[in-house]
């Protein structure tokens, strides 16, 4: 999920000059296909979880998040099963414009991307529209789509119209970067393990870690993260689980209400365990205040999940790319996509 349509670069302070959007110089490209689905095929991926649980594995608080209270049910069974009506029933087929705006943005980010991470750069890109702003409007994807609403794709399309071209890639390419991370993220699974637990540190804990029924009710499922059993370690047998939850005692929260928390995990014999005070609920802080994962990341906005910290580093490989590839090695955005950058060329080759 992206947070906003221009999150990487909000806070991004480069006062960045493009001064090439063309291909690699001296290597022929071939841009992957780029397609839309229909209506009907739109509203089938979107209810499928045949790759990936999502609906079924929502709590209430997140729902009501998700749909802005608009799904209803008696029962837990029945309120799962509005929220996945409500989402595949804003299903909705692209107009002709709408399909040549987003393949000429996709196009572009392929080519940029070719010449260094062929194998990210090659992935077909697929799109599905939202009528409606579910999810607060935050782009996501489910299976191997991305997922855009209405709002979004007529500003996309706004821009392009307005011909300035090489403002449009720096204010949308990182976004289209960001989810397309996310498709690359549900097939590649292996291989970004190799990321996430080498060169970050992360721990994925396959057999799940044993929660508090608060935390459980608060949690933010995100499509492109849905298997949240990643810890880091931060002392001996001390460990901090990020996470995106609903805080808020409303009854309906909105999306931007979700918070990044940062988990206390011990080790105990049984497994992993969540710390949690004399009335049963976690003893975390803010992700955003835990200096020493801060530290790590000083860049990336959505710190909640691995997959979301990659996508968000990949946006921010590919607007220095573009748009500063000479950058001092000292600047604070170069140092903090080194990492990830240096292991993408190798991995992603
Ligand atoms: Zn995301």
């Amino acid at each position: 999920m992206a947070h906003t349509r221009t999150s990487s670069i909000a806070f991004f302070t480069l006062i960045a000059v493009i001064t090439s959007v063309s291909a690699a110089a001296g290597k022929p490209v071939k841009p992957p296909a780029v397609t839309f689905l229909d209506q009907k095929a739109a509203a089938k991926v979107l209810a499928d979880e045949s790759v990936e649980p999502f609906f079924s594995v929502m709590q209430p608080k997140e729902i009501a998040a998700l749909t802005a209270g608009k799904a209803k049910g008696k029962n837990l069974t029945e309120l799962r099963k509005s929220c996945r009506d409500i989402f595949s029933g804003a299903a909705a087929s692209f107009t002709n414009k709408e399909k040549a705006a987003l393949t000429w943005l996709a196009r572009q980010v392929s080519t940029q991307f070719m010449k260094d991470y062929p194998k990210f750069a090659s992935l077909p890109w697929s799109f599905i529209k939202l009528s409606k702003p579910l999810a607060g409007g935050f782009p996501h994807t489910r299976n191997k789509q991305i997922v855009f609403t209405q709002a979004l794709i007529t500003n996309i399309v706004r821009s392009k119209d307005s011909g300035n071209e090489k403002r449009l890639i720096r204010a949308l390419g990182p976004l289209f970067v960001h989810e397309q991370m996310h498709v690359f993220q549900r097939y590649n699974p292996k291989l970004m393990a190799d990321l996430y637990t080498k060169v970050w540190k992360f721990q994925h804990i396959k057999g799940g870690i044993q929660s508090p029924q608060w935390l459980i009710d608060r949690n933010a499922s995100n499509p492109d993260g849905i298997d949240i059993n990643w810890i880091i370690p931060v002392g001996k047998d001390k460990y901090l689980w990020p996470r995106a939850i609903f805080e808020r005692e409303a009854e309906v929260n909105a999306m931007r209400d979700m918070t990044m928390i940062g988990v206390n995990v011990i080790k105990t014999k049984k497994g992993f365990a969540v710390v949690t005070d004399k009335n049963k609920k976690p003893v975390y802080k803010s992700l955003h205040r835990v200096n020493a994962y801060k530290e790590m990341f000083p860049t990336v906005r959505s710190l909640y999940h691995p997959n979301e910290i990659a996508a968000d580093l990949m946006a921010q490989i590919y607007l220095i790319d573009v748009t500063t590839p000479n950058l001092s090695q000292n600047n604070r955005f170069a140092k903090a996509i080194a990492p990830m950058k240096t292991w993408c060329l190798k991995n992603f080759k």
